[in-house]
């Protein structure tokens, strides 16, 4: 078997040396929810840091640590693994310690990339409690992407259990309200032997979690990107609507060589008439012009964003007008607002475009549309506004 290596930014946040850890065993998970309710089963064991594993630092460097806080992995305290039986059902899902997994060199998805990604992240409300943001839509996505890549995968109601074991497991990385989130990636790897292009015997479903800063430190700052022409991020009937782990390596070279001239990120046109806008690299964009917001439609090579989802009920409660349809680049030459989104970067706006050898500059307006609807997605995922859409869940920490 060959040890995989994961690097990490060293703990840099927090130095474990200096803890004294003491765990509290067989703690019962429970979670609520404004909008369902999930009730784990009684053998839902686990172990977690308490309050008083706090460090001996005062609150005041811990403090200067979370405002450190950048989107590197930082080594948290626990994983979740759940492996697929012959039948492809999941079982014995559990937590472990952080650190290297193990995997045999014939695996599936180290030679042929067969692996799905998801993501998504649990915020700390003000009164301490965590909220996740819509998880069920995250266990969907990824059975819809395992079933394209010919993998089992969880059930919804397994996913949910997993992620809200591991953070809890991992609650003392949540960062405070006001100084970021924590990011949550669930994967799916077939981790069993092939040697010619089929499916793995076996599949494996890890969570791993880390603390990450908010993008915008000091409020929104407008993003610059580049249009590309010649690289494409997806192409019809391939797997460009999925989060197939083979999907990010090929955008790569494109996002480089945009950071290399000055530009925050690329954006890409579709592949068969390279006129027709698709997204930002891992985040989907909107065009904005009056009170009509256009976003490209889903269906083929467009990634089905949980954020884009929300954002488009947003729009659409506080009276926008929201088009799902071919978005053609030389609308940006006409638009007030351009703006991205994803679950990392919430709502992005976007400062300026460069394509066709031009530069189309925006915000003259403050960015009115993108603040107000980033301040909306927010609001609701930190808990500061009621959460009217019952979008978040509630995990009960009975920590305060
Ligand atoms: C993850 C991702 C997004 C954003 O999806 P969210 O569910 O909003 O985080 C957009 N585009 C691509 C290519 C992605 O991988």
């Amino acid at each position: 078997m060959l040890s995989v290596q994961l690097r990490f930014t060293e703990a840099s946040i927090f130095h474990f040396s200096s803890l004294t850890v003491s765990l509290q065993v067989h703690r019962r998970l429970q979670l609520a929810s404004t909008s369902s309710h999930v009730s784990l089963p009684s053998s839902s064991s686990w172990r977690r840091a308490t309050a008083s594993d706090s460090h001996s630092e005062t609150s005041e460097s811990l403090e200067r640590r979370w405002d450190s806080l950048g989107f590197n992995p930082v080594k948290t305290d626990y994983i979740y693994v759940m492996k697929s039986s012959q039948d492809g059902s999941f079982s014995n899902g559990n937590l472990t310690h952080y650190g290297n997994i193990e995997i045999i060199p014939a695996a599936a998805v180290l030679n042929y990339g067969q692996g799905i990604i998801e993501g998504l992240k649990a915020c700390r409300k003000q009164n301490g409690s965590i909220l996740l943001f819509r998880p069920e839509e995250n266990a969907s996505r990824m059975r819809v992407g395992a079933e394209r890549l010919c993998m089992p995968a969880p059930t919804i109601e397994q996913f949910l259990e997993a992620v809200t074991t591991t953070v809890l497991a991992n609650e003392r990385w949540v960062p405070p309200s006001d100084k970021g989130s924590l990011h949550i990636r669930p994967l799916l790897l077939g981790n069993g032997p092939v040697l010619s292009v089929t499916p793995a015997p076996e599949f494996t479903f890890l969570i791993y979690v880390t603390p990450v800063g908010n993008y915008f430190e000091d409020g929104l700052k407008p993003i610059n990107l580049v249009v590309e022409n010649v690289i494409h991020r997806a192409t019809p009937g391939g797997v460009g609507s999925i989060k197939a782990i083979g999907n990010y390596a090929g955008i790569m070279k494109a996002q480089a060589e945009a950071k290399a001239n000055g530009f925050s990120d690329v954006l890409y046109l579709d592949s068969v008439h390279n006129r027709y806008l698709e997204e930002v690299s891992t985040a989907n964009v909107f065009v904005v012009k009056g009170n009509t917001i256009s976003t490209p439609a889903l269906g083929g090579t467009i990634l089905p964003g949980i954020t884009r989802k929300s954002i488009i009920e947003i729009a659409q409660s506080q009276g926008f007008k929201v088009e799902e349809r071919l978005v053609s680049v030389e609308e940006l030459f006409d638009a007030d607002e351009v703006f991205c989104s994803g679950n990392a970067v919430c709502v992005m706006p976007v400062g300026s475009i460069s394509l066709m050898g031009k530069r189309v500059e925006y915000g003259e307006s403050g960015f009115v549309v993108s603040r107000q609807l980033c301040s909306a997605l927010t609001n609701i995922q930190t808990g500061l506004t009621e959460d009217k859409m019952g979008w978040t869940r509630v995990l009960n920490t009975d920590i305060n």
